[in-house]
């Protein structure tokens, strides 16, 4: 083993930070973890993991579920689709096989997570290359825009002998996460320091992704029927979510002659999505149709946001109850 692999290690052993999944084997619960990981700050997945894990311990309890359960219980987690496809794998083996090879070919799994559950719980030699081993291995061999294929035999080639697999992954990954950070990495601090070669311009390493498309401008339109607001099932995405209607700012006029109400403004939500950033200017009206209680359904982060907006409408007709905080 090189010095820097067994001064990352060292380090890692002394400062891996001690969340809920640390140390854990079974493949099961190093998948939630993984998968809740991929688009969550670390302290909501902790939560989430917890909660998921009470909810549905195993892979037989998450595929008896019904998916409108599963995805209420990861509301609030965001980016539903890893929920659903958690969901369908669950229900399309009793197992997860012991290898990266057969785990890739489970529907929804990518390269990362296979990796990450074949070498955390099957001990597996196969590299996990997230973007933060993608971050720390670019500076540190100063690989400006390294193809991913490049950077999977790279990381491949450096799983030392004699070393779980598991922890060699999580140890790259979590001084990613905590020291090689992507704007302000602390290079003084670093057990790599010595050995890094773009150490001195790591802002270079890797070079930026292109950048984010402008702000794309919707409406939401919030209607308050007698028993509550009017929801829709949402499609694409949100598939298998609710929401109220959301539409480019043009159509409102047919929108609102469709439902025969005058809306008003009020307020505007944004909302990052993966590849789209949202401005959304919620607008309200009172209706003549039922409606339903929204907090009942499982709702994307979006219509969460565009719903609190809507409060002050919802609490005055006094028919839908706020809910927790
Ligand atoms: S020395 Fe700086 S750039 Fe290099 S791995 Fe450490 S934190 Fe990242």
């Amino acid at each position: 083993m090189e010095a820097w692999q067994k001064a990352l290690l060292a380090w890692y052993r002394e400062n891996a930070r001690p969340l809920p999944w640390r140390g854990e084997k079974d493949p099961y619960r190093v998948l939630v973890s993984e998968v809740l990981l991929q688009q969550t700050r670390v302290e909501q997945a902790a939560l989430y993991y917890r909660r998921f894990l009470e909810r549905f311990p195993t892979l037989k309890a998450l595929a008896a579920a019904s998916l409108e359960e599963v995805l209420r219980v990861w509301q609030g987690a965001g980016y539903y689709r890893r929920a659903e496809h958690l969901h369908r794998l669950a229900r399309s083996v009793e197992e997860l096989p012991p290898s990266f090879a057969e785990l890739r070919k489970l529907p929804g799994l990518g390269p990362y997570t296979a990796a990450a559950v074949a070498s955390i719980a099957f001990g597996e030699r196969v590299a996990a290359v997230d973007g933060n081993v993608r971050r720390v291995l670019s500076r540190l061999f100063a690989r400006e825009s390294p193809k991913e294929k490049e950077l999977f035999a790279l990381a491949q080639g450096l799983l030392p002998e004699g070393v779980d697999p598991g922890v060699w992954n999580q140890a790259l990954m979590e001084l990613g996460a905590t020291v090689c950070l992507p704007k302000r990495p602390r290079c003084g601090t670093c057990p790599l320091g010595a050995f890094c070669r773009g150490k001195e311009a790591p802002g270079r390493y890797p070079a930026p992704r292109k950048r984010w498309a402008k702000e794309e401008r919707l409406v939401a339109l919030v209607l308050l029927g007698r028993k509550g607001v009017h929801l829709e099932r949402l499609e694409g995405r949100f598939q298998g979510l609710y929401g109220v209607p959301l539409f480019p700012p043009e159509e409102l006029p047919g929108r609102e002659a469709a439902f025969g109400v005058r809306s008003r403004p009020l307020g505007e939500v944004r909302h990052a999505l993966t590849h789209r950033r949202l401005l959304v200017e919620v607008r309200g009206a009172l209706w003549e149709g039922e409606g339903e209680d929204p907090w009942r359904r499982p709702l994307p982060k979006l219509m969460e946001k565009v719903l609190r907006k809507a409060l002050p409408l919802l609490a005055h007709a006094g028919v839908v109850p706020l809910p927790d905080a």
